[in-house]
């Protein structure tokens, strides 16, 4: 039979740790300074501290050491859960997780050795089984990470559990205990799921960095609308799938008016504003499910999915009375309008790029009969029906 002598095991314990460290924070928490991969490194430095309190506890056979490292276990635990909740942008308050250690102090300086393990013990499993079921709430592009993470966590969360009621119940010298709880299979089992962790947050760190760059790719930085490109791209997704549902499209195409007068008159920092404003105004009135991208420099282009020319032109309408409620700029300021142009697929099998020249027919229109205004184009009686 193998045994596994727990010292042995905890060098290797606190030189993996250690290189996990080192590796982690230079390869991931470096390069993303994601507030999560932060969290992870003070948990890998937190496990790390511990084996050195209990190496010192082995060697000089120090009482405390092992008290000391329990209690700094349980702060990693912690911090893997605050790391989680961050995940989700959910904040944790440092202090908080202090109180968990002072807990395990506490018990040990009131008890005994015991009773201060199984504090511990407990104390880590409900940390893990938390952050557990953080990572299964969240659900991101790169999910499947976050549900493997929540498994290995709540195998994790288990087995510290099952080893809290094991101290309760047998007895810690026992032959059971030993083969199902003992120091060598946990810290076995704690260096699995280390490695497990550890690589699955880098992957979960590219998997996210990834997703940033392509959302940071598909947007307008000035407005956060989507760009022109990603605009079309999704747009002509979006109308086939409604044209295969039967379900009507309207296209709207707008133009801020006298745009380049605000540059003139107020300066370009306030048509900035402006076309923040009107971003704002559009997004506040379509429907979360609605495309909307700035197209040029102040012109705009929606798709809106089960609305027809006439109901864009009234969404349209409430776009510019949205836009002047914005007050972007100085006070005297005539109010900022849009003119627009709406057209919609109503049975026919249009294209994307001949809906929108007809909707920039519209908008020129709009502007000719003085602007302010939606119009709605080509006349209905011209669309050839099939
Ligand atoms: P119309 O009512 O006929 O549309 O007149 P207009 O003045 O809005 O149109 P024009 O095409 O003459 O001017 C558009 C102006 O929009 C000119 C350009 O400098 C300005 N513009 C384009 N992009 C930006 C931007 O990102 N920020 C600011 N502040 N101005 C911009
Ligand atoms: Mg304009
Ligand atoms: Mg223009």
């Amino acid at each position: 039979m193998v045994l596994l002598d727990k010292s042995t095991l905890m060098v290797v314990f606190a030189v993996l740790t250690l290189t996990m460290l080192v590796l982690f924070y230079f390869d991931t928490y470096r390069k993303s300074r994601a507030v999560f991969a932060a969290w992870w490194c003070v948990a890998v430095g937190s496990f790390f501290s511990a084996a050195l309190f209990y190496l010192m506890g082995e060697a000089w056979n120090e009482a405390w050491a092992p008290s000391i490292g329990n209690g700094v276990m349980v702060l990693g635990s912690g911090c893997v859960w605050a790391g989680t909740r961050s995940l989700a942008g959910r904040q944790v308050r440092p202090w908080l997780l202090a109180v968990p250690t002072v807990v395990v102090f506490a018990v040990r300086f009131a008890t005994d050795t015991r009773s201060a393990s199984i504090a511990c013990l407990a104390l880590m499993g409900t940390a893990l089984g938390l952050a557990s079921l953080e990572l299964w709430r969240e659900r991101q592009s790169s999910w499947n990470v976050e549900r493997s993470l929540a498994i290995a966590a709540a195998a994790c969360a288990l087995y510290y559990l099952s080893r809290t009621a094991g101290l309760l119940l047998l007895d810690p010298e026992g032959a059971l205990f030993q083969l199902l709880f003992g120091a060598g299979v946990g810290l076995l089992m704690a260096m699995v799921l280390l490695v497990v962790v550890s690589s699955s947050i880098t992957s979960l760190n590219t998997a996210r960095r990834t997703q940033d760059l392509k959302e940071r790719a598909s947007r307008d930085a000035l407005t956060g609308l989507l760009n022109r490109g990603e605009f079309i791209n999704k747009a002509q997704l979006r109308l086939r799938a409604n044209l295969d549902a039967g379900v009507d499209t309207a296209i709207v195409m707008a133009d801020l008016d006298c745009f380049k007068a605000i540059n003139d008159g107020y300066g370009h920092a306030a048509g900035d504003g402006v076309l923040r404003a009107f971003s704002e105004a559009c997004r506040s009135t379509v429907r979360t499910a609605d495309l909307v991208g700035r197209y040029g420099g102040e012109e705009f282009a929606m798709l809106l999915t089960g609305v027809d020319a006439e109901e864009g032109a009234r969404i349209a309408d409430r776009i510019n009375t949205a836009l002047a409620a914005h007050r972007s700029l100085p006070e005297g300021a005539p109010a900022p309008t849009a003119s627009f142009g709406v057209v919609d697929t109503r049975g026919r099998n249009a294209g994307l790029q001949r809906l929108i020249r007809e909707a920039d027919g519209a908008l020129y229109a709009a502007k000719a009969a003085g602007r302010n205004r939606a119009m709605v184009g080509p006349a209905p009686a011209s669309h050839p029906v099939g």
